[in-house]
């Protein structure tokens, strides 16, 4: 008998999701962003709930490869494109798109002996001063891959820092915004620089020719601080379950788990549940964190093991030995545990929580 956990995919939530993206930005095409394996949901099975994106954005040639051993034709976008000169002949046997961020890679660009011309999205670094061109910088380098003759065409990009926060004033994107508008004012190219948090709360000023649909298309929420991802009609596409696997009975005073995080005040009953941070569950996550158990809600106690975790039963007389826990998604009866809860119980984000997913976990469709 296998250890019980398993993460499931809904392949019919991914395609709703992708749906939502198209329903924010109708005039623009969407990349399914699809790093991270997938945010941890697997390429292979995420491609078949987005196979009707217009493209795939994603980091490594790795994962492209993946792709077009799917039979992806369309396009592809490397989001941080090539990391060294070498990685460009299989950009082009694979026919990918890749991001042009710095002088080093359209130095490599221009040695690159190719037969295939080469389609880049020049990255403008707009404010998140992580990747990218700056402003004074960014003409002069569109300039150069002009001159390429191993470039056919040019794509403008750009990246938010806060999109999903209200800080930078009155809604996070209105300064980079206007960087990238004057930065590319004129130049000729496709434009994507939305994510999810821009194509869910500025659709209208950031849709643009594509957007860059991530966390949206897995059902979860960027870090925002007001709306759920039931508000933005999203649904989960990854459930992570398990099951009990053992049950005690805490008196006043007892404790559980190492470091006695929790002592019971009052006479507590406990189930154990085979799902640990090496699973991928989070280790910070404190007593008190929701979960479900028999599509109930309750509450996590005391730390996270590596293989285990424990749950408050006290409230929950029919669930026990081998009743069904989620521990985020869909539960049983119509019920549903939002990761974005667990992540924020955990001081974290949904992201990380679905990347998280360690292998030993099976994952599978639902
Ligand atoms: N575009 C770029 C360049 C990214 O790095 C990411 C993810 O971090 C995304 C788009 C997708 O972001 P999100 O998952 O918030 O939609």
């Amino acid at each position: 008998m296998p250890r019980p956990i398993e993460a499931l995919i809904h392949t019919e939530a991914l395609a709703h999701n992708l749906g939502r993206a198209r329903a924010q930005a109708p005039n623009a095409r969407v990349w399914a962003v699809v790093k991270a394996n997938a945010y941890g949901h697997g390429i292979e099975r995420a491609f078949e709930g987005l196979r009707a994106a217009d493209g795939f954005a994603l980091l490594d040639l790795a994962e492209a490869e993946r792709l077009r051993a799917l039979d992806w034709r369309g396009p592809i976008l490397l989001l941080e494109g090539v990391f060294e000169p070498r990685d460009l002949e299989l950009c082009s046997r694979l026919k990918l798109w890749h991001s042009v961020h710095c002088e080093q890679q359209i130095d490599w660009l221009a040695m690159h002996k190719t037969h295939e011309p080469h389609r880049v999205f020049l990255k403008l670094n707009s404010g998140m001063n992580r990747l990218g061109f700056t402003p004074a910088a960014f003409r002069a380098a569109y300039a150069r891959l002009e001159a390429l003759p191993q470039v056919d065409e040019i794509g403008l990009m750009t990246h938010f820092s806060d999109a999903d926060s209200l800080r930078q004033g009155v809604d996070g994107i209105a300064h980079q915004l206007a960087a990238f508008e004057a930065a590319t004012e004129g130049l000729a190219g496709e434009r994507s620089i939305a994510n999810s948090a821009a194509t869910l709360r500025h659709p209208g000023r950031t849709a643009q020719d594509w957007v860059r649909a991530g966390i949206m298309s897995y059902g979860g929420v960027p870090d925002f601080p007001e709306h759920d991802a039931a508000y933005w009609d999203l649904r989960p596409a990854m459930t992570l379950r398990s099951r009990i696997i053992g049950v005690q009975q805490l008196q006043p005073g007892d404790t559980i788990g190492y470091g006695s995080a929790f002592t019971a005040e009052r006479v507590t009953r406990a189930g154990i549940v085979a799902c640990g941070y090496a699973d991928g569950y989070p280790r910070h996550a404190p007593t008190g964190t929701p979960i479900l158990v028999d599509g109930k809600r309750t509450r996590t106690l005391g730390r996270v093991s590596m293989d285990m975790l424990a749950v408050d039963l006290s409230e929950l007389p029919a669930s026990g030995f081998g009743s069904e826990v989620t521990l985020w998604g869909e539960g049983p009866h119509g019920s549903r545990l939002p990761i974005d809860e667990v992540a924020q119980s955990a001081g974290t984000i949904g992201y990380e929580l679905m990347c998280a997913i360690t292998p030993r976990v099976p994952i599978r469709n639902a």
